[in-house]
């Protein structure tokens, strides 16, 4: 346990700058007056590399690997590109990914009281599963290599290693060791999501995750194809406890989920490493919206309260721990009482009503803590 765990904020772009001050306002409120967090700002992001031709700084990349955690707002701007047409934004976020090789990208999907899902008659406690997103290897593994020949043929291959897969399958069993199970029927279950039918690189993904599972016989271990995935999530999402996936395939999946329980505004995202975690909504930068103070900061806000769960479990403790659970209380009371909804999920409140509203309903530290 330290007495102080220093934490890099990068704002970022768009609506980035709203939604991270959002979630350091209630971090800060919910560990009380004492200085558990050390906040330090770094600029990185389009907006940065519009005005600098920089847009992810040595300095900011030292101080994110030196913190004990990083949250990020957002990054990106439309039509801020490299000369090769890459979006200067992602560099940011691609690029500490693979710096400090953040290979586990947690993405829970929770539907909150009080907002209402897409899916008829699913109610809060129906869904709440969590999609482990392999995030260093798989097919996004190969952007900016790959081949592309005279304008007619581009090929980019799709990466996995036994290496890679075998520690992102036993990450999803041990996070499913710390869970309650699946909403349907309490079972702790793992599914492994792929493609092993078609492509060898998942028939690996397959085979190894069947090797890990052996090792975990008080989790139940399942396999559904993607596009199979794709109809269970929208008619059965109350079976899924945690889901195993390739890169691409998280990344897709896991925006439709976010749809069903509220949006991507509802969405907090964990990206972990061995030694490193990064923090942040799993929306994008929302330039359309930025800068009118409108923007949704649950998923950021949760994503701290992730980052505090993670640096807890991590350090042994129990101030974090403690303050974690009572941030997901207050955003529980503030959307049961659906007095504190952003346009996106149904509501007219602003991000800093919302903030304040989440500040009151904070309920004062376990005293044992
Ligand atoms: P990226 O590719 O960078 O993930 P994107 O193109 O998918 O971004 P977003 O920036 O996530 O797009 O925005 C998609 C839509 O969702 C926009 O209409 C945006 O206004 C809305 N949106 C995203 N985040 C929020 C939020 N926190 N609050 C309210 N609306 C949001």
């Amino acid at each position: 346990m330290k007495e102080i765990y220093d934490i890099a904020v990068v704002p970022g772009d768009g609506i980035g700058p709203e939604v991270s001050k959002a979630a350091v306002r209630v971090l800060t409120e919910a560990l009380g007056s004492t200085a558990v967090l050390r906040f330090a700002e770094y600029p990185a992001g389009a907006e940065l590399f519009q005005r600098t031709g920089d847009s992810f700084p040595a300095a900011t990349f030292e101080a994110c690997r030196s913190a004990d955690a990083i949250l990020h707002g957002a990054a990106g701007l439309p039509g801020v590109v490299h000369p090769d047409g890459t979006e200067a934004g992602l560099d940011f976020t691609l690029g500490l990914r693979s710096k400090l090789d953040l290979y586990a990208n947690v993405r829970p999907i929770k539907l909150w009281p009080g907002v209402t899902s897409p899916l008829r008659g699913r109610e809060v406690g129906d869904i709440d599963y969590v999609i482990v997103r392999e995030n260093s290897e798989g097919l996004y593994a190969a952007r900016g290599s790959g081949v592309f020949l005279r304008g007619e043929v581009a090929m980019d291959p799709l990466v996995q290693t036994r290496k890679g897969i075998e520690r992102i399958v036993r990450f999803a069993f041990e996070l499913a060791r710390t869970r309650g199970g699946a909403p349907a029927d309490g079972r702790r279950r793992v599914t492994c999501c792929d493609k092993a039918n078609v492509l060898r690189s998942y028939a690996l993904f397959r085979e190894i995750f069947s090797e890990v599972a052996r090792g975990y016989p008080d989790v139940e271990a399942e396999y559904a194809l993607v596009d199979a995935m794709t109809l269970h999530l929208v008619r059965q999402p109350s079976h899924y406890d945690v889901i195993v996936t390739e890169n691409m395939f998280g990344d897709i999946i896991s925006d439709l989920g976010a749809a069903t329980v509220g949006g991507m505004g509802m969405a907090p995202s964990a990206e972990l490493g061995d030694g490193n975690g990064f923090f942040q909504a799993s929306h994008g930068s929302a330039p359309d919206i930025s800068g009118k103070g409108i923007a949704n900061p649950y998923g950021t806000v949760l994503a701290g309260a992730m980052m505090l769960d993670w640096l807890g479990r991590r350090h042994g403790d129990r101030r974090l721990l403690d303050a974690a659970r009572r941030i997901e209380l207050a955003v529980h009371d503030a959307l049961a009482q659906r007095n504190a909804l952003s346009g996106d999920i149904g509501g007219t409140m602003g991000s800093a009503d919302i903030t304040g509203i989440l500040c009151a309903n904070l309920a004062p530290a376990a005293s044992a803590a």
